[in-house]
């Protein structure tokens, strides 16, 4: 059995499987895919003490730092099923969908997340060609051009609002007939001078030459025409999914089904923590994750000091 037993191997769980193996204990990573979402990223300009990087340069430097301290790294590995242990000191168990049931002494969940699609031609074909999802970390690439926001939540509006500061203009793009962001959020929206909102508005398509996004085709859904808007950027901001399915009715989540931790990184269930994007821990970022998977390793190894093996 391992002492420290991490699942995923993003940014938050590099970070938790480095500062766990530097304590000198038996530590795995089963993980999917090393680095994460990490590796869908072009260019990383936001990682303090590194003026700029590529995404899968990034997710390589995570492995190699990863397996340097001797961790056990097992990949293409999916977790489906977190067995709490069944008495306080037990083993907590993680089954994986090949049938074998990894058993650890503590375990630190980091299985990120997903930003939800909007399924329209375009969008595939050009992410990272002008379709993007996070405006801290692309919204300057699009300084001084055109962009789209789809989505009116919290979310999109804060993305508008954000970019606006940056870009020429802002379209906003709402399904729905009303902005579902907090009022506040909305008022300043409206008081910006380059931002046109429509809302009743479905995303048909995103248009480009080839190479890079030119356009945003929408529909209007109430007369039913449909609009073709030029443009250099589109911002996807219609959801962040966490990686949690798997853990419903174990531990707690919140109503986003992100997993609930405290300040340390410590889930519902004895010897389970968590870190990174599957948790609620606001600012979905690299930096963010990093800090916070070390935290958990910190916390977990704290945890197997004070806990007597049962
Ligand atoms: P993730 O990176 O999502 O890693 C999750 C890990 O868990 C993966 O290894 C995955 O394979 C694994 N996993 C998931 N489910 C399971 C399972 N059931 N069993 C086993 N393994 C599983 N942030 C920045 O700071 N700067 C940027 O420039 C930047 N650009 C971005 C660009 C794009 C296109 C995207 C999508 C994100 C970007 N981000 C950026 C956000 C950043 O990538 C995330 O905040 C960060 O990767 C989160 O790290 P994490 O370790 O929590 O999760």
């Amino acid at each position: 059995a391992f002492d420290v037993l991490v699942v995923g191997g993003g940014p938050a769980g590099s970070a938790a499987a480095v500062y766990a193996a530097r304590k000198g204990i038996n530590t795995g990573v089963a993980v999917e895919r090393m680095g994460g979402q990490v590796n869908d990223t072009m260019s990383i300009e936001n990682y303090i003490s590194v003026l700029e990087t590529d995404g899968p340069k990034f997710a390589a430097a995570l492995e190699a730092q990863v397996r340097h301290y001797g961790v056990d790294v097992m990949t293409q590995q999916r977790a489906v099923e977190l067995v709490p242990a069944e008495e306080p000191g037990g083993l907590v168990g993680v089954r994986m969908e090949n049938g074998a049931l990894l058993r650890s002494r503590s375990v630190i969940l980091s299985t990120g997340a997903r930003w939800r699609n909007v399924n329209v031609p375009g969008e595939q074909e050009y992410k990272n060609k002008g379709v993007a999802y996070c405006p801290h970390c692309d919204g300057p690439l699009f300084k001084g051009k055109r962009v789209a926001v789809i989505g009116g939540g919290n979310s999109g509006v804060e993305a508008a609002i954000d970019l606006a500061g940056l870009v020429s203009h802002v379209t906003l793009i709402e399904f729905s007939d009303q902005l579902k962001a907090d009022a506040v959020l909305v008022t300043k929206l409206n008081s910006l001078p380059n931002v046109t909102i429509h809302v009743n508005a479905q995303t048909t398509e995103i248009t480009g030459d080839g190479s890079k996004v030119n356009g945003l085709r929408f529909k209007e859904r109430v007369s039913g025409t449909e609009q073709l808007i030029e443009l250099e950027g589109v911002f996807v901001q219609i959801g962040l999914v966490p990686n949690t399915e798997w853990l419903k009715g174990t531990l707690e989540l919140s109503r986003f089904g992100e997993i609930v931790v405290d300040a340390k990184g410590q889930t519902s269930v004895p010897g389970v923590f968590a870190a990174g994007d599957c948790t609620g821990v606001p600012y979905k970022q690299i930096v963010i994750a990093a800090g916070e998977g070390a935290k958990a390793a910190l916390s977990a190894f704290d945890y197997l000091i004070r806990t007597p093996l049962a």
